[in-house]
């Protein structure tokens, strides 16, 4: 197999056997590859392999790269991972079918507005600032609940709670919180764990898992 498909399905089978050890199933598990920064000819390889989720942080690179890519090929999904300016909302909503960063009422305003303007209804992921750290996107934990209520009242599908836990320390505590926290506010969707922990966040019930590098470096 070629690099970029060998290590698809490298990826792949560590989901496979940490939702195996946890009891779950593999296939209850959503795997974004994640694009920000690679080449067309990079991304290619992976659509071939059959892969169809993918993750971009900044709309405007991914409304540069993806609209011949996904005029190729029908089924793509493709995922919102980055933090979002409202005033990007309306390009967004054009691109993404699943945006992961909702922090805000203000945003979550633009959005609706902008699907309502587009016909697009993309699904949200309130992002939680999990490690309460000031320089990190996120809803603050003690935010949550009224922001979840805002989207349970919006016209947007809410598809469950986001986190990017911090840097140099040990992410299951984390991965856990975040799991706690779904319960909490009876959210299915956990969207955690990227290449260096996602074997981890998946035994810790991640849903969807957004990987990048693990799946491009050589
Ligand atoms: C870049 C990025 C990822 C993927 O990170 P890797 O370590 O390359 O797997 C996942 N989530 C978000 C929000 C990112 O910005």
């Amino acid at each position: 197999m070629a690099g970029a498909a060998q290590r698809l399905s490298d990826v792949r089978a560590g989901i496979a056997k940490s939702a195996t050890l946890a009891r779950r199933s593999p296939d209850d598990i959503t795997l974004i590859a994640v694009t920000k920064g690679r080449e067309a000819s990079e991304i290619e390889p992976l659509i071939e392999a059959g892969h169809r989720d993918f993750g971009e942080s900044r709309v405007q690179e991914a409304l540069a790269k993806w609209p011949p890519l996904l005029a190729r090929r029908p089924g793509i999904r493709l995922h919102g991972i980055g933090r979002l300016q409202s005033n990007k909302a309306r390009e967004a909503v054009q691109v993404f079918d699943v945006i992961h960063a909702l922090d805000r009422a203000s945003l979550l305003d633009a959005l609706a507005d902008a699907a309502a303007k587009e016909g697009r209804s993309p699904a949200l992921y309130v992002q939680v600032n999990i490690g309460d750290e000031p320089q990190k996107g996120g809803c603050p934990i003690a935010e949550l609940g009224a922001l979840v209520d805002l989207v349970r009242a919006s016209p947007l599908p809410l598809a469950g709670l986001m986190a990017i836990p911090p840097l140099d320390v040990e992410p299951a505590p984390f991965f856990a919180l975040l799991a706690k926290l779904a319960r909490r506010h009876g959210v299915a969707g956990l969207s955690m764990g990227m290449s260096a922990d996602y074997e981890a966040a998946v035994m810790l019930g991640a849903t969807t898992v957004r990987v990048g590098s693990a799946l491009f470096e050589i």
